[in-house]
């Protein structure tokens, strides 16, 4: 999971929640997080999850980016089925210590992260609401449409809308977006790459 020439080897174990630092955690004021409701109150859980943004687009929730995938209980004690974007994303344990922390500072007292790797997490999992935030945010949102052979699906521009745009990097700001230039305003963008 770790990126290649860390150091910092001989420790397998993943960093603890608390190592995160406090302004990375949550995107808004952790005081105003919903708060906890009754076992079997998945709309309360999702109210606090979508107070969780991605840390790599600050713009959507995890609940918008579709990877929460159950939440349950168990013998009493909270269960989040979370499924990571792309396999290997060194965000997936970030997400993972937020959501964790997001729920306990709601009020659920242990409530436990797994990480489901099947099914993939799929860009058709992205909510429609989620599509939009990206756009707003200046990314454009995956586009399923592929040509026959694979070729690169036309990516509307977030600015403009034009969908005279050409691939300009298969790596953008993180390695889960590819760079594009709008060749009708002339302006960069981060695509968020289809999957
Ligand atoms: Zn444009």
């Amino acid at each position: 999971m770790r990126m290649s020439g860390n150091p910092v080897s001989d420790n397998p174990r993943p960093a603890p929640v608390f190592d995160w630092p406090a302004s990375d955690l949550i995107g808004t004021d952790r005081r105003g997080l919903p708060p906890a409701g009754a076992e079997g109150d998945v709309d309360a859980v999702r109210a606090v999850l979508q107070e969780v943004l991605d840390p790599e687009v600050p713009a959507v929730s995890v609940v918008e980016l579709g990877i929460v995938r159950e939440i349950a209980w168990h013998a009493g004690r909270l269960h989040v089925g979370v499924t990571p974007t792309y396999s290997g994303c060194p965000a997936t344990e970030t997400i993972e210590a937020q959501i964790h922390e997001a729920l306990v500072i709601a009020g659920y007292p242990d409530p436990r992260i797994e990480r489901r790797l099947s099914p993939a997490w799929t860009t058709d999992w992205i909510t429609d609401q989620g599509r939009e935030k990206l756009r707003a945010f200046g990314i454009a949102p995956p586009s399923g449409a592929r040509g026959l052979h694979g070729e690169a699906p036309a990516v509307a521009c977030p600015q403009c809308g034009s969908e005279h745009t050409e691939p300009v990097s298969e790596f953008g700001s993180t390695a889960c977006k590819a760079l594009y230039r709008c060749v009708s305003c002339l302006e960069p963008f981060d695509y968020f790459k289809c999957l």
